[in-house]
């Protein structure tokens, strides 16, 4: 039997073995740059016709990202929200999705005004520890999670909920952004489809928006298929080569933040000013164990809480090679405030039961020499 490949060879080989083309010996896939494409005859294709449907190069990312997160088909689309407002359309009014109560804030704001103004209804519960069971009502037709959560690091056990959904004939929809196929593969622990912001990890340079949807069902492929025609965010074919690239090097960048993560959570532990440290690398994490059970890393993100609002803005002003923005997984560390920046839309009751308030601060840990970062952040807490 052929021995197989580790993930991080994957993330750089396959991109030549998955694909057809073999143009000149190219090592880099080519972009076709071209919306639509001639017929060799009458009645004939040569498998593409136009690129709303489907363009050589987003078809190579996609049996790239297929492949990594163990799918038998992913769409790349044009951003993170592209991709689950394009999710939302499996749904019907009348039908009802539990949701995680720790999500991204862009998810929430689109459930809340644009899902539930189409008819469809949502239960938010905190599905790390909440009873999931005795939430799904008749119409219920799937659980819809992030792990780790966006921002407080919750850790769901995705095989014990996908159990849960498998019994009640719901889909699990796992939104896998903050760890990438790289640490972690939801549909292998029993989801029925994953959701990236390719934006984060999968792109890595904070330079591209992509999203993508992957499943391993062959009857939501088809609608997926359906649905990427018929609405077209499908993604651009520069963006999809930048996405293929950033993917080549997915794996020393995510351990290479990993590593700094652990770096500075340490180092927050031992500041006065930190009241918590939000890691689910720490052992003291409660999702701990579980995340050493159904991930193969912790990631590069961390929340910590600092002692007043007055110390977080202090922070947020002084930082500099570390810089105040939002999104994450890209090579530079950048530091965000939850409470104005990417959870600003989220209703101040949701926040505050989160536990989102003016004193948390998230920091998408980079690729920097780790010594640099410290060095930055003591400074920064010195003088604040
Ligand atoms: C950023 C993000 C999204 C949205 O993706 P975009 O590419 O910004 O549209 C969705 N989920 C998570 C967890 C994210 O971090």
């Amino acid at each position: 039997m052929e021995r197989e490949r580790g993930i991080g060879t994957k993330c750089l080989h396959l991109e030549s073995e998955e694909g057809s083309f073999d143009h000149y010996g190219a090592i880099s896939y080519p972009i076709y740059q071209t919306a639509t494409y001639a017929h060799p005859g009458v009645g004939q294709s040569t498998g593409y016709d136009y690129s709303r449907l489907q363009n050589p190069t987003r078809e190579q990312l996609e049996k790239v990202v297929a492949s990594l997160e163990k799918g038998i088909d992913a769409l790349a689309m044009s951003s993170g929200m592209a991709a689950i407002t394009l999710l939302m359309e499996l749904f019907r009014p009348g039908d009802h999705i539990i949701v995680d109560a720790d999500l991204y804030g862009g998810s929430i704001r689109l459930f809340r005004n644009i899902s539930e103004k189409n008819g469809v209804t949502f239960t938010s519960i905190d599905c790390y520890k909440d009873d999931v069971a005795a939430c799904i009502r008749e119409n219920t037709r799937a659980i819809y999670i992030e792990t780790p959560t966006n921002p407080m690091m919750h850790v769901t056990d995705i095989a014990a909920l996908a159990e849960i959904a498998r019994e009640r004939d719901l889909l699990l929809i796992v939104d896998n952004t903050f760890l990438s196929h790289y640490f972690q593969n939801p549909l292998e622990l029993g989801a029925d489809i994953v959701v990236h912001s390719g934006t984060k990890y999968l792109g890595g340079h904070n330079d591209t928006l992509a999203g993508f949807l992957v499943t391993n069902r062959e009857d939501i492929s088809e609608k997926f298929r359906f649905l990427i025609k018929t609405t077209g965010a499908g993604l651009a074919p520069f963006d999809s080569w930048l996405i293929l690239r950033g993917i080549k090097t997915l794996g020393i960048r995510m351990e290479r933040a990993q590593g700094n993560a652990f770096l500075i959570a340490n180092w927050l532990k031992e500041q006065e000013a930190v009241t918590q440290v939000l890691y689910p690398g720490l052992s003291e994490h409660p999702g701990y164990e579980i995340m050493k059970r159904q991930a193969r890393g912790f990631g590069g993100m961390l929340t910590f809480q600092v002692r007043d609002q007055e110390f977080a803005l202090s922070i947020l002003g002084k930082v500099r090679m570390i810089r105040y923005a939002e999104s994450l997984g890209g090579v530079e560390t950048l530091i965000t405030y939850p409470y104005t920046q990417t959870h600003a839309d989220v209703p101040e009751e949701i926040r505050v039961k989160n536990g989102i308030t003016r004193q948390t601060l998230r920091l998408s840990v980079g690729i920097e020499d780790g010594a640099d970062l410290l060095a930055e952040l003591s400074d920064v807490f010195a003088q604040s």
